[in-house]
């Protein structure tokens, strides 16, 4: 048979081909396909969309988490779907393969959701409430500062250091608040100060 074919449609019908074979490979059938494509957009309807910071690395990219459940009414929100923010200077909505993966860490059953205390002489941490927590940990920095705070050099000058306490703050922050957590360390007279971006 004799086909009367231009450049331009043997480009169309190549294309169409190599799209049909592609989906054809993921397993989608032409119905399949057909179905997921209509799907797709209704997939975040009726979430709430709440913007946050990816937590991993000192890049701080920007996130939209999505979920389901309205807290305000009672109900149990659940994330459905995490993102890039197209919003964001840092990322334009890009997300590298680990912020990609952040609702697994969300959901990990072996995240962290509470202070835990291991007690001395004891084998096991135990869960203990964020107010005992808090108490706890100003307790003992009040007691450490009280006892080691370097209030002077020896030529007298003053310096207020206080040594015997370090701090490791997170980097996937703001500018505002990275400033107020330096403020934080350094008017306690903290040296060793540090963050996850150099960890
Ligand atoms: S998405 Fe990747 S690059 Fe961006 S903050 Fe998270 S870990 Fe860092």
């Amino acid at each position: 048979m004799n086909v009367d074919l231009s450049r331009r449609s043997f480009l169309k019908l190549t294309g169409a081909g190599i799209a049909a074979t592609s989906l054809g490979a993921m397993g989608f059938g032409e119905a399949e396909a057909a179905e997921a494509a209509h799907v797709r957009p209704f997939k975040l309807t009726m979430t709430t969309e709440t913007r946050n910071t990816c937590p991993y690395c000192s890049v701080a990219c920007g996130i939209i988490i999505y979920s389901k459940g309205d807290i305000r009414k009672g109900e149990a929100a659940d994330i459905i779907h995490i993102e890039g923010d197209v919003d964001h200077p840092t990322n334009r909505g890009t997300l590298c393969p680990k912020g990609a993966a952040l609702k697994d860490f969300v959901k990990s059953p072996s995240r962290l959701k509470y202070p835990m205390q291991r007690k001395p002489g004891s084998d096991k941490f135990e869960r203990i409430s964020w107010n005992d927590a808090f108490d706890r940990i100003a307790r003992l920095m009040k007691d450490d500062r009280d006892a080691n705070l370097i209030t002077h050099n020896q030529s007298g000058v003053p310096v207020n250091r206080w040594t015997t306490v370090g701090m490791l703050a997170a980097s996937a922050t703001t500018n505002e608040t990275a400033w107020a957590t330096f403020k934080f360390a350094k008017g306690l007279g903290i040296v060793g100060f540090d963050n996850q971006a150099r960890v």
